[in-house]
């Protein structure tokens, strides 16, 4: 609803940007962008009207507020007066009016709860919604936050800790079996201990502020076949524990991911360097004490405060390099996270990401995504149509491919730029294909010089139906498609003209 990549990206004047059935420009209103907001938020103007005042605000009062020159909306308990921000809005003022006079929290979350919407709206809040009892239920801790092991129903996660002399070991029962070194996500900070597990789409929270001191490095161990997860902590003083520790916030809370606010952890730039004229490979590290490892095709939010207002968009990590370059990672690449981002001159997040200098730090989300690794699992034919940066979530599944699934016959990679230069790591994709009979890439320019004679235009019946061959009649097959929101949109539709189903596709969207 607010900030939407989805909608504010292509800009509505940008190339990318096609309107159903062509691609036709969008003109947008002057002075109305993301940076021009921010600037209105710093004037100083009442945007609520309250001259600063904050209320309770009743449902009565709250429904009362529902034209576009006085709109409240309230979003997780609090109210904001969006009339203000209602040709700011990238998704149009009709997306803010559905939830007018009403609570948008639901919608909000469906379409990007990530977005932070409490620094983007701080100027416009009204107040509080008035609390009922009833309403109260839904914000507490499902199970009371104490540090022994609680009383799990059989399909809840559960934890037990014991400990030598040297080191405390955290055990979580997941009861799950797909459980991998990224179904958790660790913190470890100023005695802080953040254990996030996620399963399927639900998340499990251990979140306890240690009674003790422990050492820096710590190890995670998955025992996948049981489902168990086991963190080891290493003590700084070889003392007894007599407890874990005392519960923090949402300790043992087992509830949807998508309830669960996106916890960010402060990473430094290790790296920047130029692959194509606008894109750039940025290496981040994370701190000392967190595990994080992001699977294939999932993605996380970076953030970082432009104008002193929080801004947030979502990137793809990739490998630093692509299979066949792959000897030993130059770092360590579980403590490294790798992005191929385009900066864009006059966009407003990626100028400012572009402006940091190697030590500066940048927030990084935990990772989110709704990619299925199991979906590669015995495939046949793999096929990846990409445009622009939409080639990040591909990186790790090609990866992932090549290296795991013995059964692909073929994988194929379509990729769709405007001109030669853009073409991101170009000669890798080359080599990977020349070394690896499995694999094999096509160009397709939408802008190329003259002398380019490999494939000219865009997405097309014509281009795909050449392209997408099985290698044997009915092979188990999967095709992955990113790109800006119009490619993705117009090459789904194709694929599904061209009669493979919905379990066959899946189109990277936001
Ligand atoms: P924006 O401010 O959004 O602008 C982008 C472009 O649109 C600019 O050229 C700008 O001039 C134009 N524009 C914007 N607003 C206007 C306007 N009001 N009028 C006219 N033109 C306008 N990108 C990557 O590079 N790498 C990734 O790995 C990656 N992963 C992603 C994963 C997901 C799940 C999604 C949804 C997106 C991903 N993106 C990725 C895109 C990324 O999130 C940002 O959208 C992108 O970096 C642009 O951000 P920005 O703030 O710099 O540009
Ligand atoms: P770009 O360079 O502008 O475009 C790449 C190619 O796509 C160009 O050949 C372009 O043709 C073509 N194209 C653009 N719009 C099209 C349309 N409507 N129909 C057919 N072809 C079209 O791309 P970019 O700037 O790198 O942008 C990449 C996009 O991928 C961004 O929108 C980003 O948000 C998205 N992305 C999404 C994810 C995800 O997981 N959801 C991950 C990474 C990136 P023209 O020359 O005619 O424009």
């Amino acid at each position: 609803m607010l900030n939407v990549p989805s909608q504010s990206f292509p800009g509505p004047s940008s190339q990318q940007r096609a309107a159903s059935g062509g691609r036709s420009k969008v003109p947008l209103k002057q002075g109305r962008s993301l940076m021009d907001w921010i600037r209105l938020t710093k004037s100083g103007k009442d945007l609520t009207g309250m001259q600063g005042r904050l209320i309770e605000v009743t449902e009565e009062e709250l429904k009362k507020h529902n034209k576009k020159d006085d709109c409240w909306i309230c979003i997780r308990g609090y109210v904001y007066n969006v009339s203000p921000y209602m040709e700011y809005h990238p998704g149009g003022e009709e997306e803010l009016m559905r939830a007018a006079g009403a609570d948008g929290t639901d919608l909000f979350d469906q379409v990007h709860r990530w977005v932070n919407y409490e620094s983007m709206l701080k100027e416009c809040l009204v107040g509080r919604m008035a609390v009922k009892l009833t309403a109260l239920k839904g914000l507490l801790p499902k199970r009371p936050a104490t540090d022994a092991p609680a009383m799990e129903s059989p399909s809840s996660p559960s934890y037990d800790w014991f400990q030598t002399d040297s080191s405390v070991t955290i055990v979580i029962y997941t009861k799950q079996k797909d459980i991998s070194l990224e179904s958790i996500i660790i913190d470890h900070q100023d005695g802080s201990f953040r254990a996030e597990t996620i399963m399927k789409d639900y998340s499990y929270l251990i979140h306890i502020g240690l009674s003790h001191e422990v050492q820096e490095d710590f190890s995670v161990r998955v025992v996948e076949n049981v489902g168990k997860i086991e963190i080891i902590l290493k003590k700084r003083e070889n003392t007894s524990w007599k407890s874990l520790g005392h519960p923090l916030e949402m300790h043992l809370s087992f509830i949807p991911r998508k309830d669960r606010g996106l916890y960010y952890r402060k990473c430094q730039l290790v790296s920047k360097a130029v692959v194509t004229p606008d894109t750039r490979l940025f290496c981040v590290a994370l701190p000392p004490c967190t595990h994080l490892q992001v699977q294939a095709g999932h993605h996380v939010y970076l953030k970082l405060t432009i104008a002193g207002t929080e801004i947030v968009k979502p990137y793809t990590p990739v490998s630093d390099s692509l299979v066949s370059e792959f000897k030993e990672p130059v770092l360590p690449n579980n403590k490294y996270i790798y992005f191929l981002i385009k900066i864009y001159p006059s966009g407003l997040f990626t100028p400012e990401l572009d402006r940091l200098e190697i030590g500066d730090f940048v927030s990084v989300s935990s990772p989110e995504g709704s990619f299925k690794i199991s979906k590669l699992q015995e495939l046949e034919d793999l096929f990846l149509l990409a445009a622009g940066t939409g080639f990040t979530p591909m990186v790790k599944i090609l990866n992932y491919a090549l290296t795991n699934v013995p059964s692909l016959r073929k994988i194929k990679l379509m990729f769709f730029n405007k001109t030669e230069d853009d073409i991101i790591w170009r000669r890798q994709l080359e080599k990977l294909a020349f070394d690896n009979e499995r694999f094999d890439v096509e160009f397709v320019l939408s802008a190329p010089a003259l002398e380019w004679n490999g494939k000219r235009g865009h997405i097309s019946p014509a281009l795909l139906s050449e392209f997408l061959k099985r290698s044997l009649e009915n092979s188990k097959v999967l095709l992955c498609i990113c790109g800006p929101v119009p490619f993705t949109e117009l090459g789904t539709g194709l694929l599904y003209d061209l009669n493979f189903s919905t379990d066959e596709i899946h189109s990277f969207t936001a």
